[in-house]
């Protein structure tokens, strides 16, 4: 939270006695809370009254007073209320808050004469409950009402001058309403804490329909009062002061004469008198950023445009005023992105209304239960705690909506999931978008905890049956049944039976049923309706950790400091009554034994390990380790009770946030500390659990499980003296650190293994990013480099020992091997291929569907043979199908050179039918099945001709420059073939700056730019962003490579009048830097646009820059013809963009910050590329954007981790060849 400092008040004499309260004192702060975390914690934070930070709160002023007495008595500065109409009209006029037909400076600027879009966006999307005219009271010494249209929704109460008018005189929280009252002669009393509000109506009737509604809302509102404090966030109870304010402070809104608290805050900006006003949350109007726009007019003041108003601010100072308009230009971004997931989820119409109330415009949802539900029903759900419902913000918690979770919603939709919740309501208990609290809290607590109303499953209460229909049906995209059968009783983690996929999750996931695997994954721990639950109408307080209690026998050695290298003998161990109780885990010499020979807390546990069975002297042993940096070992020859303890004691120290962990089948668990992306400075606390090859973790401030793949990491090693594990995944590193020494020493040695081959089958090797085993991806990347021209290539035989050695290392650890030219032999590296796939545990085919494969060739009918072979493709385990699909298209590859290499389609079949099929090649058929797969690449794997045609002329073009040095290089041809070489220059293109570099097919920008300053012998030194840069003389333009780019593709694309260059990115300190304070990854705003056209195909350029409207988010860029647009012009997906900074000055675009982009669609029908600028009217703007563009094209990883890393050499998939 920022603030801006008050502004000295201007005291007169008189007023100088300062006796208002710091409002800090009397009402806690509202402070940044986590919606998910437990109730109770955030109700005692809101019970905290921060001290320090009221020195940074100035006293409320006091100035207004006594200027405004002379006009108007002590209230209402800018409502009429003190002011007679008749009387005084002109002279509140003057304050500029009021209508729109009579203000004195808005007519000329401010005033926008468009009525205001009908299908715009409404700047109002809660549920009115009700609307109409009202007299309110007249004003101290007056006579006269005035007429308002009010008008009450769940939030506020609001009067305004008219029906048409879009922003309220006053606004007045319902939380804030402590009492409605009738007071007779058609009139009501509406009471807050320090101000009541009379109004009259036109009839008694009229006026009792008020009070009625009012109080019927409110009353439920105080009754629940305290426990809806401790259930319910803030944000709940008083909308009037936002919850975290991005900004506030006091700010002069021209032409009135004071000064206003204004509020920025989430996707809205509020308007109150004075902070008092705020502090009681009672405001004059609110502004829904989605309609808004931020124009800076000046030094210090600045237009906040709406389609129905124009709020012409002046702050203090120009950094002021730049803080302002940075912090409103995030509240329309916020509101932008907000309404994203709320207006997908609400396309399904019945989505449009609450689940539970019918109310309009439901903003938040139970994501695991899969509905829709308005703020007041949300705040009941959240009572009922996260095990049963999970409620989310369909506006605030965009990170949890994934695309395939608002799949879910949308395939669902409310209508057809209350044909299940809501089968059975009887009438009476039915809720209405008015019902009180009490009223709603019983209803969703009997439709959702009980599940009073469902629908019951025909095999409700048959357990087996209920989870063998799961395992069944999440096999195919039947969410809804599943969600029936889930909340009939089928068990979410019940065993399928199937080793390869043992619970519905990983089953749903292998059938590729995405939408069933979300769903899923939201309710592994969900608690059931449970029906015998009656009676429980008490607010039930969500507990994160279930208490857990659990004894027993077990077996147990004594500690050790050292970790347990040798066998322990059955008679190394003692038996022990254990007891798990409040948190402490204790032995005790017997069960007759009150005091225990030793206890550990839960909060001293920091890891688990599950040893293999038959490890000890004992079957079934785990070990626990301490922070005292102690190990204990306990064993058992039961089964069930080893499995028993450790599901009991990794419930209890493993907290509730990441305890989606202990579903996994883990053979170690435990807290450690780790650094990654851009916190590298102080380390964080993860949960992590070991599952197979996969690492299983919850990182701090993250509330997804994040799952990395260890067989596929670019890298992994220990550092700094065997303290720091590194885990390099495309585009991130992870470093976990040896906080203490034990039990590090066994996650190092538990994570190297299984990172590491672990059989001869496929899928148990290390992986690229595409599934394909690194030794496959390897030894095609070096053939397609190096032996494309070899003679004979996969016919001729190596040398078996060299042969043999490079299986040999690849087999330790492939990630590790580099094959070179100057090393290794084409024949050696050809036959390493072979080698593997003639050995592989269960051959690539798989042993069960070899023979379908080998008894496809036989169908006569073409089409028929084609849809076989993708039958049988689509059957096969991913890493199988990846990986073949990678070699056949190698194969194609080889083949289309046969003129060269003398292999053609028949004879690479002949060699490698009997090595796929791993037969003795004694008859064709094998052969026939890989001749037939290669002839029909194209169908049968579907490829991207436009692909492959690239893929290609990329492979000619390294058999020419091959050609070319064999042909006219002193080299000898095998020391620099296979290797592009180019020109780079340093820093400025001129003959002496010039370097010729062997580009290899996997080069990476970063490591071109290493090499080049290698060469050079220039030191980097932090803060020196030197990168590669491709410019165009032509175009004027440069733009710098990403450091993860591959540098031969570029090359490739690159014209006669464009270069490499390696120099310093001056701008990437200032981009980190704006990226850094960024939120999300969003921008928009009014940019100057121009599209190249030719005439005729002339090239001649005609057209000029135009105002236009962007919004870039992390998807697509939309341009609008104007802020007001509803309907964008025209819509980029952002990945076809490639942004040049610069624009050529033929094109006289009006600023020198002005960017080129190339548009190219990858669609296959219809290939299409546009060039066209963006011209902006700042550097900083254009910087802003620039980096907006970047960060959401490389996911945020704008610049490496640590420049060490960008100087190890490695080869990266290469992308164009598999992606295909
Ligand atoms: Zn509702």
């Amino acid at each position: 939270m920022r603030r801006i400092p008050l502004p000295r008040p201007e005291i007169r004499s008189g007023d100088s006695s300062d006796d208002y309260e710091d409002p800090d004192q009397v009402f806690p702060k509202p402070q940044a809370v986590n919606l998910a975390e437990d109730p109770d914690q955030i109700y005692s934070k809101l019970q905290s009254v921060n001290m320090a930070d009221r020195d940074v709160f100035l006293p409320v002023p006091v100035w207004g007073k006594g200027r405004y007495n002379s006009l108007c008595s002590d209230d209402e500065l800018l409502d009429d209320d003190n002011e007679p109409i008749s009387s005084h009209r002109s002279s509140w006029q003057d304050y500029g808050l009021s209508t729109l037909q009579g203000s004195v400076y808005l007519p000329v600027r401010g005033r926008v004469l468009a009525p205001p879009p009908r299908d715009g966006p409404s700047p109002e999307t809660c549920p009115v409950l009700k609307i109409g005219w009202l007299d309110k009271n007249p004003t101290q010494g007056s006579l006269y009402y005035q007429r308002r249209w009010v008008k009450l929704d769940v939030d506020y109460l609001r009067y305004f001058d008219n029906d048409k008018e879009v922003y309220s005189k006053r606004i007045i929280p319902t939380a804030a309403i402590t009492g409605v009252t009738n007071v007779g002669e058609q009139k009501f009393e509406v009471v807050t804490a320090n101000r009541t509000f009379l109004f009259k109506a036109e009839s008694d009737s009229e006026r009792n329909e008020w009070v009625a509604v009012l109080q019927n809302f409110t009353r439920g509102r105080q009754e629940g009062s305290r426990e809806m404090t401790s259930l319910v966030p803030p944000s709940f109870l008083t909308p009037g002061s936002p919850l975290t304010p991005e900004q506030q402070g006091y700010l002069e809104l021209r032409g009135l004469r004071s000064k206003l608290y204004t509020v920025v805050s989430g996707d809205k900006v509020f308007l109150y008198k004075n902070m008092e006003d705020y502090r009681l949350g009672i405001g004059i109007t609110s502004i829904d950023m989605n309609v808004g726009n931020v124009k800076v007019t000046d030094r210090r003041s600045f237009d906040l445009t709406t389609p129905y108003r124009i709020f012409s601010f002046l702050a203090d100072s120009e950094q002021h005023k730049e803080q302002w308009v940075e912090a409103m230009r995030d509240a329309i971004g916020e509101a932008l992105s907000n309404s994203e997931v709320a207006n997908q989820i609400w396309a399904e119409p019945s989505n449009g209304c609450c689940a539970d109330c019918g109310a309009a415009k439901p903003e938040w949802a139970a994501i695991n239960l899969c509905v829709v539900v308005c703020k007041r029903c949300a705040g009941e759900h959240r009572g009922l705690g996260p095990s049963i419902s999970k409620v989310r913000s369909l506006k605030m918690d965009r990170k949890v909506w994934t695309e395939e979770l608002i799949q879910v919603f949308l395939l669902l939709g409310n209508e057809r999931l209350n044909r299940f919740w809501a089968a059975n309501i009887p009438p009476s208990e039915a809720l209405s978008p008015t019902s009180c609290s009490e009223d709603r809290r019983r209803f969703i607590s009997s439709k959702y905890r009980q599940g009073k109303y469902r629908k019951y499953h025909p095999l409700y209460g048959n357990q087996r049956e209920l989870n063998n229909a799961l395992c069944i049906n999440v096999q195919c995209s039947d969410v809804l049944e599943t969600l029936c059968l889930v909340f009939c009783g089928a068990d979410v983690n019940c065993s399928t039976g199937q080793t390869d996929c043992p619970s519905p999750l990983s089953l749903a996931l292998a059938h590729n049923q995405k939408l069933q695997a979300q769903f899923l994954s939201h309710n592994l721990n969900t608690e059931l309706p449970r029906s015998e639950v009656t009676g429980d109408m008490e607010p039930r307080h969500y507990s994160p950790q279930h208490p857990v209690t659990h004894n027993g026998f077990l077996f147990k050695t004594a500690s050790m400091v050292r970790p347990i290298t040798e066998r322990k003998a059955r008679e190394e161990f003692s038996r022990r009554w254990c007891m798990l109780n409040d948190g402490n885990f204790s032995y005790y010499e017997s069960d007759k034994t009150s005091t225990p020979n030793g206890a550990l807390k839960s909060t001293e546990i920091v890891c688990l390990s599950v040893n293999t069975p038959e490890r000890h002297g004992y079957d079934h042993t785990f070990e626990l380790y301490s922070d005292s940096e102690r190990l204990y070992l306990f064993g058992t020859d039961d089964q069930d009770s080893h499995k028993e303890w450790v599901k009991s004691i990794t419930k209890m120290f493993i907290p509730s946030n990441a305890e989606a962990l202990l579903r996994l089948s883990f053979e170690r668990i435990g807290r450690l500390k780790y650094k990654d992306g851009l916190n590298l400075q102080s380390p964080r606390v993860g949960w992590f659990a070991l599952v197979g090859s996969s690492l299983h973790a919850y990182l701090e401030d993250s509330e997804e499980e994040e799952e990395i793949h260890l067989r596929k990491l670019q890298e992994l090693s220990i550092q700094q003296e065997n303290e720091v594990l590194v885990l390099v995944e495309r585009g991130r590193t992870l470093y976990i650190e040896g906080e203490r020494k034990l039990d590090f020493q066994g996650w190092c040695v538990g994570i190297q293994k299984a990172a590491g081959s672990a059989g001869d089958s496929l899928s148990q090797q290390q992986l690229t990013e595409a599934d394909i085993p690194v030794i496959v991806d390897r030894c095609i990347d070096y053939i397609t480099q190096c032996g494309l021209t070899s003679e004979g290539i996969y016919r001729k035989s190596g040398v078996n020992s060299r042969v043999a050695a490079l299986c040999e290392a690849f087999r330790r650890d492939a990630r590790n091997v580099r094959l070179k030219e100057e090393e290794h032999q084409v024949d050696d590296v050809s036959n390493t291929l072979k080698r593997f796939f003639r050995e592989s545990g269960e051959g690539l085919f798989t042993i069960q569907a070899a023979s379908a494969w080998l008894s496809t060739p036989v169908i006569p009918e073409e089409s028929k043979k084609i849809s076989q072979y993708q039958l049988l493709l689509s059957r096969l385990p991913r890493v199988n199908k990846a990986t073949l699909r990678a070699l056949v298209n190698h194969l194609y590859c080889v083949q289309r050179f046969a003129e060269l290499n003398q292999m053609n389609l028949h004879n690479l079949a002949i060699v490698f039918g009997p090595t796929l099929f791993q037969t003795d090649g004694k008859d064709y058929t094998a052969g026939r099945v890989v001749e037939e797969l290669i002839e029909h690449y194209t169908d049968v794997f579907e490829v991207d001709e436009q692909q492959l045609k690239r893929q290609l002329d990329e492979i000619t073009v390294i058999i020419k420059v091959r050609e070319k040095l064999n042909l006219n290089s002193s080299v000898p041809a095998s020391g620099s073939a296979g290797d592009f070489i180019c020109t780079v220059y340093l820093e400025e293109k001129k003959e002496t700056a010039e370097q010729h570099v062997k580009i290899p097919g996997s080069m990476t920008a970063a490591e071109l730019t290493c090499e080049i300053l290698d060469r050079r012998k220039i030191q980097v030194r932090e803060k020196d962003y030197w990168s590669c840069w491709e410019v165009s003389q032509k175009e004027e333009t440069e733009r710098p490579l990403h450091h993860l780019e591959r540098v031969l593709p570029i090359l490739h694309s690159l014209g006669t009048d464009s270069h490499l260059l390696v120099k310093k990115n001056l701008a990437m300190e200032a981009i980190l830097v704006y990226l850094a304070s960024k939120v999300d990854v969003s921008k928009h705003g009014m940019v100057k646009f121009r599209e190249e056209r030719s005439i005729l195909g002339l090239g001649l350029n005609t057209g000029s820059f135009h105002d236009r409207y962007f919004i870039l988010n992390t998807v697509s860029l939309r341009m609008y013809k104007e802020v007001r647009s509803n309907r964008s012009e025209r819509e980029w997906q952002v990945k076809n963009l490639r942004v040049y900074l610069g624009i050529k000055k033929k094109l006289r675009p009006p600023t020198c910050w002005g960017l080129t982009v190339i548009y190219k669609s990858e669609k296959q029908e219809k290939p299409e590329k546009q060039q066209w600028y963006l011209c902006c009217d700042t550097q900083t703007e254009m910087r802003e954007w620039f980096s907006t563009f970047l960060t959401v094209q490389y996911d945020g990883n704008v610049w490496p981790v640590d420049a060490v890393q960008t100087r190890v050499t490695r080869a990266l998939p290469v992308d164009t060849r598999h992606a295909l």
